[in-house]
Order: C-alpha cells, then sequence, then structure tokens
C-alpha cells in the first residue's frame, strides 16, 4: 500500500535544498490485523503541526519512518475479539493514534500520557491502519469523514482545557491562531471563557479567530502585546494564557500578560536545546502564577466525540491533497497559508 514517508531528515524550510528534508510515498506492507484490531482504509489524514518537526527528527527515529496520526476512514476488518464497542464493518471512525497499554504503572495510575507500553504504530498518512480497538471511535452522523479527522486535534484541545481547570468567566488569551489555537479558543468558550483574545500575525487566521468566538484577535508584531494585554484586562493581565504557537521569541513575554495568580500553559512542541529564562521571585513567588506544559490527551477521546459536531470546522477542510502529492502537501503546510491540510487516502470513501 502508499505510505508517505520520511526518506531524508532535515528542514523542510532550509534555504540550501541539499539540505531540505523530504516526504515520499513508500510502497509498504499492509500491517496485520490481531485478534483484537480494527483495520482502517484511511480516507484522510491531516498534517499535524509537528509533522515538519518529525521531518527534522526530534525524535531520532531512523529513516524512512511514516507521518500522520490525525486520521479518519471506514472500518474494513475486525478481529475476532474486537467487539467491545459494537464497531461494525462500513462503520466511518476516527481516533487516538496511541495505543495506551492499560498495565503499565502510568496508566494504572490515572497518566495515560506517560504509558511505558505504547507499541510502535501504523502511520496515518497512508492507505490502511491498523488500530487497537480501545483507539477507534465511531463518528456521528452530522460530522464527515474531513471532519472526523480533526477529531484527535480536538482532544488536544479539550486535554488544554482539563490541564486549566478554569473557572467560568475567566480571562483568557491564546497566543497563536493555528489549528491548536482556534480549536483551545472554542472549547475554552464553552467553558466560558471571557475577554477571549487570540495573538496570531496571520490577518487571514486573526479574521478566522473573530469568526470562531474571539473577542479580540491582536498582530502581536505590529502590536505591543503587553500594553494591548493591560487595555483588554483593566491593567491585570489573563487570568488564563495558552501558548500555542510554539514561536520561541514570543513565549517569555506570555509571564507579563498572565494576572497574579494567573495560569500560563506552554501547550506547544518546543526546540530541544530551547531555554527560557524565569524570574522565579517575580513571576512565581509574588504573582502566584502556576506554569505548565502538558504531552498528549489521555482520556480526551470520549468528550472530544461529544464535542466534535459542535465545533466550527469549515474553514479547516477546504485545502484537500492526494497521497501521491506529498510535497505539495507538505509546501502547503509550511507556507502557513491554511489552517490546516488534508491528505485524502482513498479516493472512493472520500464523501461517505
Ligand atoms: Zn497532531
Ligand atoms: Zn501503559
Amino acid at each position: 500500500m502508499k505510505s508517505i514517508s520520511v526518506v531524508k531528515v532535515g528542514s523542510l524550510r532550509d534555504p540550501d535544498e541539499s539540505k531540505r528534508g523530504k516526504v515520499a510515498v513508500r510502497d509498504v506492507p499492509v500491517p496485520e490485523v490481531g485478534d483484537e484490531d480494527v483495520k482502517i482504509k484511511v480516507a484522510y489524514c491531516a498534517i499535524c503541526g509537528s509533522d515538519p518537526h518529525l521531518v527534522e527528527n526530534i525524535f531520532g527515529w531512523e529513516i524512512p519512518f511514516g507521518l500522520g496520526h490525525e486520521v479518519s476512514g471506514v472500518v474494513v476488518e475486525l478481529g475476532k475479539k474486537a467487539t467491545m464497542k459494537g464497531l461494525k464493518v462500513g462503520d466511518r471512525v476516527a481516533g487516538n493514534f496511541l495505543h495506551f497499554c492499560g498495565r503499565c504503572y502510568y496508566c494504572l495510575n490515572g497518566q495515560q500520557q506517560f504509558c511505558e507500553g505504547i507499541p510502535e504504530g501504523n502511520s496515518g498518512m497512508s492507505e490502511y491502519v491498523v488500530w487497537h480497538e480501545s483507539q477507534v471511535y465511531k463518528l456521528p452522523d452530522d460530522v464527515s469523514l474531513k471532519e472526523g479527522c480533526l477529531l484527535e486535534p480536538t482532544a488536544i484541545a479539550v486535554r488544554i482545557a482539563d490541564k486549566l481547570s478554569m473557572k467560568v468567566g475567566q480571562r483568557v488569551a491564546i497566543n497563536g491562531g493555528g489549528p491548536i489555537g482556534l480549536l483551545t479558543l472554542q472549547v475554552l468558550k464553552m467553558n466560558g471563557a471571557t475577554s477571549l483574545t487570540v495573538f496570531e500575525p496571520v490577518a487571514e487566521r486573526r479574521e478566522m479567530a473573530l469568526e470562531y468566538g474571539a473577542d479580540y484577535a491582536i498582530d502581536p508584531i505590529a502590536n505591543d502585546v503587553v500594553e494591548e494585554s493591560k487595555k483588554i484586562t483593566d491593567g491585570r493581565g489573563f487570568d488564563v494564557v495558552v501558548d500555542a504557537s510554539g514561536a520561541v521569541k514570543a513565549v517569555k513575554s506570555l509571564l507579563d500578560i498572565t494576572a497574579k495568580g494567573g495560569q500560563l500553559l506552554y501547550a506547544a512542541m518546543y526546540p530541544n536545546d530551547f531555554e527560557m529564562p524565569l524570574n522565579l521571585n517575580k513571576y512565581l513567588y509574588l504573582n502566584e502564577i502556576t506554569v505548565t506544559g502538558f504531552f498528549v490527551a489521555p482520556y480526551a477521546f470520549p468528550r472530544s466525540l461529544q464535542l466534535l459536531p459542535k465545533m466550527k470546522l469549515d474553514k479547516f477542510t477546504n485545502k484537500v491533497f492526494t497521497i501521491d502529492q506529498p510535497e505539495e502537501a507538505f509546501a502547503a503546510q509550511i507556507s502557513g497559508k491554511y489552517p490546516k491540510i488534508l491528505i485524502q487516502c482513498n479516493e472512493d470513501i472520500a464523501n461517505l
């Protein structure tokens, strides 16, 4: 079957073409179906903001390796013990690309994100994936397969909300209006966010932020982020600040827009060697700011499935490439022009 893989490690943005990373379609074996597994014919796999970082090989994997974890598709085969969820051949599904083992210390301790028994998964930018039944969720009838592949990023937004434990009416700022920022904005709006502000340099994304429920959308390059935040919050700062940008130049100033007693969540991927100075006396002692982060999205999928029909996703599903166009799709991704890029992995089920 066709599968999109990293065949050369390097930044996709490297101006020196000889050093640039490369993705390509490879022919790989169709994964086998175990007793508790579900075989899914993939309709769409969305490109995640983390995928270009994988091409840079931040995890040090051996090439070639597959890409893609934001998957929707149709069930084509079930293992004989995959009976717990009542899934049937033909069901439209999406899910969690991580198979938490359920048996290790962390899984038993309510911390699946640190699971020590996650098996090597199949990559989603493929014609088929085989997942354990526990990873698979049947999509609601009113969610299309194009929208369905956004279940995983929606689960990230739900985990962000879980991690914050915010109170209704608190003032919220989100740094970055990419897909995670725009999904988080919607989830935190449902959580009762006020003065909801998105800082985002790209004008189209600011427009989307306003359309999707932000009260303010501010260009952080043309404006002083700290001054604008003071204007919006009577000089006090935001109770909740989420970084969904991963932009190392912007992350330190977020401490200055967080209110006394507020929460600051760094919710992106950052370069391995990036370190940020933190004045403990000012921010943690005197201001009692809680600074935190998160890794993946355990326990978030059932609720994400409930939210998915309520999410505004129309602008996320417009830019589609086929599985035979990996280079074009990744070039579009790093152009930053589109909120989300979808890869259609099988044409015949694309409109189911
Ligand atoms: Zn992702
Ligand atoms: Zn585990």
